[in-house]
C-alpha cells in the first residue's frame, strides 16, 4: 500500500515517519548539533551537496526533517523545511528568489508582522512591494506586475481581517507573468485548504498557530509544490538557474530539478547564512500538535461557526465577521476553497464602540485576553488597545481594524460554554 495516498487524517497521525524494526514508535528528538563521519572525504561530499546527510543542525536536523516531511505530505508538496518561526518562513520564501532591485506583488490582507517585514525591513534590503486589495479585478492585479516582479504573496485566510483569497485568480496572474504564487496557509491549515490544488506553488506556515495548537513552541515551515518550472523562466531566477559559486558552481534547478531546487537552495544558502533553524525539541512538540490537527481544526471551526451565529443574532452586537456565515462577503469563496471550514477566529463589534468592547472583555471568564490566536484555549484581543494601540480612531478604520473590533479565537472547548460566557458578558452592557 502506497502511504502517499492516505487520507489527510491518517497523514496527520502517521505522516513523515515510518520506524523500522525495533526503532522508536514516537519521532526521536535528535538533540545533537553535529554528526560523525569516518573520513573527511565522506564529509566533503556533504559540503559539495554531492551526497545528502547531516553534518550540522543549523542546516538540517533529522527530527526537523521528519516533521517537515509530515507537513509536506499534508500539503501534497515535493519538499519542505522547518524554520524557527513563521516570520522566518515568510522571509525565506521570498528572499530565496528575490534580491535587491526585485519586486513582489502582495495582498493587502496580511498578518501585521508580515506587512512590517515586507514594507519596512525587506524594503531596506532593496526589495519593493506592491500591496493590492485581494478583491481587485484581474485587470487591476495584472497592472500590479513589473518587469522585475519575482513572486506573488497572499494569505489563504488572512489574519486578522479573515479575507478569503481567490487563489485561482492570483495563481493565474502570477503564472501569466512567469512567477510563483506563495500562500501563507497558517489560518486554514492543509486540513481545510489545499492551496496547491488551486495553483499555488509554495506554501508557508506559522506552525506556532494551529499546527502546534497548544501555545508550546514558535515555529514555521515552507513547502514547495515542485510544480514551478524555474528553468522556463531562468532569466528571472538566476539564483536557482545559474551556478552558485558558494557551492562549487552547482546549479540548483538542473541538479535538484523542479521538485528539489527551491528547498535545497533555501537550506544550503539561507539556513547556512541566517541560521533561522527550528530546535529539534520544538519540532517534537510541533509533531505532537500535528497528530491531532485534523480533530482540533474540526472543533475549532464548529465552535467558531456556533459562536458567530450566536453573535450575529445578539441585539447588542453591531457586526460579525466570519467567512462561515452566509451573510459574509467571503462565504462563496470559502465554500470553493475550504468547504469543510475556514478557521476558528471570529471578529465582531459591540454596540457602544471601543468602551463597550473593553467592558465586555473585562467580564469574560472562560475566554482569556491574550496576544495569540489558534490555540486549544479560547482567547480574545482588543487590537485598538493592544497590537494597534498607537493608532487614532481614523487610522484604525483605515487599517480595517475599527476601535470596537474584538478578535475572538475559538478554542476546542464546548461551544455552549463559550456562548454562555459571551452572553453573560454582553448582558452587563
Ligand atoms: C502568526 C503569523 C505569522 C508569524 O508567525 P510567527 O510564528 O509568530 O513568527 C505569519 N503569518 C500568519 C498568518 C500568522 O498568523
Amino acid at each position: 500500500m502506497d502511504k502517499k495516498n492516505l487520507q489527510i487524517e491518517t497523514k496527520c497521525v502517521q505522516g513523515g515517519y515510518t520506524p523500522g524494526n525495533g526503532e522508536p514508535r514516537q519521532v526521536p528528538i535528535i538533540q545533537s548539533t553535529t554528526f560523525k563521519y569516518a573520513t573527511s572525504e565522506d564529509m566533503g561530499k556533504l559540503f559539495d551537496l554531492e551526497a545528502s546527510g547531516y553534518f550540522y543542525s543549523r542546516l538540517q536536523n533529522p527530527t526537523c526533517d521528519t516533521v517537515a516531511a509530515k507537513i509536506c505530505e499534508l500539503e501534497g508538496g515535493s519538499a519542505a523545511m522547518l524554520t524557527s518561526s513563521g516570520q522566518a518562513a515568510s522571509f525565506f520564501s521570498i528572499f530565496n528568489i528575490a534580491s535587491c532591485g526585485d519586486h513582489v506583488v502582495a495582498s493587502t490582507a496580511l498578518y501585521g508582522g508580515t506587512y512590517n517585514l515586507f514594507a519596512v525591513t525587506m524594503k531596506k534590503m532593496g526589495i519593493s512591494f506592491t500591496f493590492i486589495d485581494p478583491d481587485c479585478t484581474a485587470e487591476e492585479l495584472d497592472a500590479a506586475f513589473q518587469p522585475n516582479t519575482k513572486a506573488v504573496f497572499g494569505e489563504s485566510v488572512s489574519n486578522p481581517a479573515l479575507t478569503v483569497l481567490d487563489i485561482e485568480k492570483f495563481a493565474k496572474a502570477a503564472h501569466a507573468h512567469g512567477v510563483p504564487l506563495i500562500i501563507d496557509n497558517t489560518f486554514a491549515t492543509p486540513v481545510n485548504c489545499r492551496s496547491f490544488e488551486f495553483g499555488a506553488d509554495i506554501v508557508t506556515h506559522s506552525t506556532t498557530k494551529y499546527m502546534d495548537g497548544h501555545g508550546s513552541a514558535i515555529g514555521g515551515c515552507i513547502v514547495d509544490s515542485g510544480k514551478f518550472d524555474w528553468m522556463a523562466h531562468a532569466e528571472k531566477f538566476p539564483g536557482l538557474c545559474t551556478p552558485d559559486e558558494s557551492y562549487h558552481g552547482i546549479t540548483y534547478a538542473t541538479k535538484f530539478g523542479k521538485e528539489g531546487a527551491y528547498i535545497t537552495k533555501a537550506t544550503a544558502q539561507l539556513m547556512r547564512d541566517f541560521g533561522c533553524s527550528q530546535s529539534p525539541q520544538s519540532a517534537y512538540y510541533l509533531n505532537l500538535g500535528l497528530e491531532s490537527l485534523h480533530l482540533r481544526i474540526e472543533r475549532h471551526c464548529l465552535n467558531a461557526q456556533k459562536v458567530a451565529e450566536f453573535l450575529e443574532s445578539h441585539e447588542k452586537v453591531a457586526w460579525v465577521n466570519y467567512p462561515g456565515l452566509k451573510s459574509n462577503k467571503y462565504y462563496d469563496l470559502a465554500q470553493k476553497y475550504m468547504p469543510n471550514g475556514t478557521c476558528g477566529v471570529v471578529s465582531f463589534g459591540v454596540k457602544g464602540g471601543r468602551k463597550a468592547a473593553e467592558a465586555v472583555m473585562k467580564q469574560l471568564r472562560v475566554i482569556a485576553i491574550e496576544t495569540h490566536v489558534a490555540d486549544a484555549r479560547s482567547c480574545c484581543l482588543h487590537p485598538a488597545n493592544a497590537t494597534h494601540r498607537q493608532m487614532s480612531d481614523e487610522e484604525l478604520i483605515a487599517a480595517g481594524v475599527p476601535g470596537d473590533l474584538i478578535r475572538l479565537s475559538c478554542g476546542i472547548e464546548n461551544y455552549q460554554d463559550l456562548i454562555n460566557d459571551l452572553a453573560q458578558a454582553l448582558e452587563t452592557l
